[in-house]
């Protein structure tokens, strides 16, 4: 329902401390906020355009989509006009006195009170509208959802204080008004000093440096400044690095230039025309299961819609950009795309063009590659139990740190290379931080070797390992599963001969004494350093994978682990069977292993006092 009365309604309280980070540190950069007011202008004229598909009369008498920049030099104002879909006062309020973009929270406590800092990360949050008050000090919208009556329009405006900067009170007003005209004009009143942008000759430079891939008209002067072609119908040869950049800002609602893109005509059982960007970073809620994703899609050039995340597998839900059918409906639905295999083949197609792409990245530029990893890696990864058919390709591009560069920059080639001679596994440990990977026991006898080991400790790690169970021919092996034979592999040291009949009893008395704790005991050939580590036995879940899943609130089949012991350890060498205080030790030596992998001491209490019992009695000896 309409209100007859002038509102004075706050803003959300970041949305005022974003108005004021705003202004002082994208200053530099200040005619962006023209880029950003055009974007939305397009974005509002596709939306009528869609929403025209199935109710004709929303045109009213006025079919011609455009986007008009005035100045009244008097008043000092710019004006900013499309006739678009416009706004209701709800949306009003919606869209633009909140941000409805998750993660904001998160966002606000990133911010450092650095400027030159949150000034890069307030780019990667995507101001849009708001960058209008970089050069206005009062800002109205006067706006008309289309199908509404003139007399139904709405008038919003928010002034700031010219000295301080500060918004206004972190107020604005909202009042109905009468717009002849359907969509949105946005006037700023400019503020001091910023009068070259009365001028024609600037806006013309600023919007085409920034706008020229607008699909529709911008009007100066009656002077049709932009090409107002869609971008992604132009011939690659005809458009410009920088073109293909700003209009990523404009689809990817991104500050930053993208790492990489690309563009194809495809023709063959389906037709349409790709355009596909990888983002340069991360957005705030890429993790955020209810945060928009996906390519905008168009039929035969109308916008259909955005986020269509039908159209690439969720593990490549960072790439933006555009898809334009040549043969779906125009009625096209979410529903509908969800079910279609033709949706299913445009899909298959983006996906080997942005895998594609990806290994293309990776052997041209491993900086480039090195940024995105850093990014996308972990969603990427995903790929590899998600994706059968193309799991080879994915697998291709992921990194990993190994025990011998710290880095996530070792690819499974990489390592394949660098295998000893008789080596036939890809060795891996998983962990829940990349220290605790690192320092992994288990690891000792590797680095005796000098046998690489993948370090693994993002979760999504598990199921990775899980589905990859080999890589050209390799089998992927966790080196705390199952018994470990290295004998094969050609290595500085030979392996130390154990008498394994020698320690029989002391197995088997540390076996009874850990008998609800361990299945069995057993002599290590994977330690040179400590006494003891766990292991799973072949076909069992290791540790790791236990606990995540457990922290997950999830079933876990009980199953218990092996304890191996280090045979050469000086605190094994003086246990003898007939210990009085072997329990103990048996304790201790469980209890370091657990902790070593990450574990959780079932009794940490108990854990001290048996330690300090222990060294006690040493100390005594
Ligand atoms: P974004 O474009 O990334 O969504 P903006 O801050 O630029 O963020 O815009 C916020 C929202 O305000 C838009 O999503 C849109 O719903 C609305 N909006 C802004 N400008 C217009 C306009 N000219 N016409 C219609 N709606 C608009
Ligand atoms: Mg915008």
């Amino acid at each position: 329902m309409p209100t007859a009365t002038k509102e004075t309604l706050g803003f959300q309280a970041e949305v005022k401390q974003l108005l004021n980070l705003m202004i002082h540190s994208l200053y530099s950069n200040k005619e962006i906020f023209l880029r950003e007011l055009i974007s939305n202008a397009a974005d509002a004229a596709d939306k009528l355009r869609f929403e025209a598909l199935s109710n004709n009369a929303l045109y009213e008498s006025d079919g011609e989509l455009k986007i008009r920049i005035a100045v009244d030099k008097a008043a000092r104002t710019l004006t900013v006009s499309d006739n678009g879909v416009g706004m209701s006062r709800e949306e009003v309020v919606q869209n633009i006195g909140t941000i409805a973009k998750s993660g904001t929270r998160e966002f606000f406590q990133s911010l450092t009170g650095e400027q030159a800092k949150d000034a890069k990360l307030i780019g990667q949050f995507g101001v849009g509208f708001y960058s209008a008050f970089i050069v206005a000090e009062r800002v109205t919208l006067l706006t008309r959802r289309a199908g509404l009556p003139a007399g139904e329009a709405v008038r919003w405006e928010c002034s700031i204080e010219n000295e301080a900067g500060a918004p206004g009170a972190g107020q604005y007003t909202i009042e109905p008004a009468e717009k002849a005209a359907r969509g949105t004009d946005v006037i700023l009143h400019l503020r001091e000093g910023e009068d070259e942008l009365l001028e024609d000759w600037r806006l013309k430079s600023i919007v085409r440096k920034y706008s020229d891939h607008i699909a529709f008209p911008v009007v100066i002067d009656n002077e049709t400044v932009n090409q107002a072609s869609a971008l992604w119908t132009r011939p690659k040869s005809e458009i410009k690095d920088e073109q293909y950049i700003e209009f990523y800002k404009h689809v990817g609602h991104d500050f930053e230039a993208p790492l990489a893109w690309t563009h194809n005509r495809v023709e063959g059982r389906q037709e349409y025309i790709q355009l596909l960007y990888i983002p340069t970073h991360a957005p705030f809620d890429l993790w955020d299961r209810q945060h928009r994703h996906g390519l905008k899609l168009y039929v035969r050039r109308v916008f259909i819609m955005d986020d269509a995340e039908q159209l690439l597998p969720a593990y490549l839900r960072f790439v933006r950009g555009v898809v334009d059918s040549a043969d779906l409906p125009l009625n096209v639905s979410r529903e509908i795309l969800q079910q279609s295999r033709d949706v299913d083949a445009i899909r298959a197609g983006c996906t080997k063009r942005v895998l594609g792409l990806l290994e293309d990245l990776a052997a041209k530029d491993k900086d480039k590659y090195a940024t995105f990893w850093k990014a996308f890696g972990r969603v990427l990864k995903e790929g590899v139990g998600e994706d059968t058919s193309n799991r080879e390709q994915i697998a291709r591009l992921l990194r990993f740190s190994t025990t011998r560069e710290d880095a996530e920059s070792v690819s499974l080639a990489d390592y394949l290379g660098r295998m000893k001679e008789g080596q036939d596994k890809i060795y891996y440990v998983t962990a829940e931080t990349f220290l605790a990977a690192k320092h992994s026991p288990h690891l000792e006898i590797f680095r005796k070797k000098d046998i690489e080991v993948l370090l693994l400790h993002d979760r999504v790690d598990e199921w990775l390992v899980a589905s990859l169970p080999q890589f050209e021919g390799k089998a992927l092996a966790s080196v705390a599963r199952g018994e470990l034979d290295l004998s094969r592999i050609k290595a500085p040291e030979p392996d130390a001969d154990h008498e394994v009949g020698k320690y029989a009893e002391l197995l088997r008395k540390l076996k009874a004494a850990l008998a609800d704790k361990v299945k069995d005991v057993r002599v290590s050939t994977r330690l040179t350093e400590s006494p003891s580590c766990l292991v799973a036995d072949e076909h069992e879940m290791g540790g790791n994978l236990a606990r995540i899943l457990k922290a997950a609130g999830q079933d876990v089949p009980a199953s218990k682990p092996i304890l191996e012991i280090n045979v050469e350890h000086a605190i094994v060498k003086r246990l003898a069977p007939q210990d009085a205080q072997l329990e103990s030790w048996a304790g201790l030596l469980y209890d370091q292993a657990l902790l070593a992998e990450g574990g959780q001491l079932e009794d940490p209490a108990g854990f001290v006092k048996r330690s300090n019992q222990l060294l006690l009695a040493l100390a005594a000896s």
